[in-house]
């Protein structure tokens, strides 16, 4: 599992664009989801870790996604269906990638279990990386401020 500020950067690059506005906190949610809802349980009963390995999976999260699409109203279920569970393969693409000492997720529950990743990094790997995630975000966050308010200076003499 990268840590939750890798999860968080990961999720706030890939939905910068305007497109994502009406999205963008579902994509963040979904992002971030799996995690909230299994390691609470993991860090409070961990004699129970094997009893619950199923909440961190595409399984259970497809039915997080459809139980909580239901809040939605008519024609927007679907989309906040789609942009959550978006958001949720955005972070087990990223886990995916996550070597293991044991055992590791388990991708295809409840048909087999059988763990498999590509082990790429350590999961004290990408919190290195965190002072960066941030400092690029904080600097994104200050060119568009920084545009944003030129913008709104250049049309403040009434020129379209
Ligand atoms: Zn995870």
């Amino acid at each position: 599992m990268p840590d939750l500020v890798t999860h968080t950067a990961a999720a706030y690059f890939l939905s910068r664009s305007r497109r994502f506005e009406q999205v963008r906190a579902l994509f963040y949610l979904g992002a971030l989801l799996p995690d909230l809802l299994a390691r609470p349980i993991y860090i409070l009963f961990p004699k129970l870790f094997f009893f619950t390995v199923a909440i961190h999976t595409p399984a259970f999260m497809i039915i997080v996604t459809l139980l909580f699409s239901e809040f939605f109203p008519g024609k927007s279920r679907s989309a906040a269906a789609t942009w959550l569970f978006a958001g949720i393969m955005l972070h087990f693409m990223l886990d995916f990638f996550q070597r293991h000492l044991l055992t590791g997720y388990y991708w295809l529950f409840p048909f087999s279990w059988r763990s498999f990743e590509l082990p790429l990094f350590w999961p004290e790997t990408p919190v290195r990386f965190i002072p960066l995630w941030i400092a690029l975000i904080a600097a994104t966050e200050a060119a568009l401020f920084l545009r944003k308010r030129r913008l709104t200076a250049t049309h403040a003499d009434g020129s379209p």
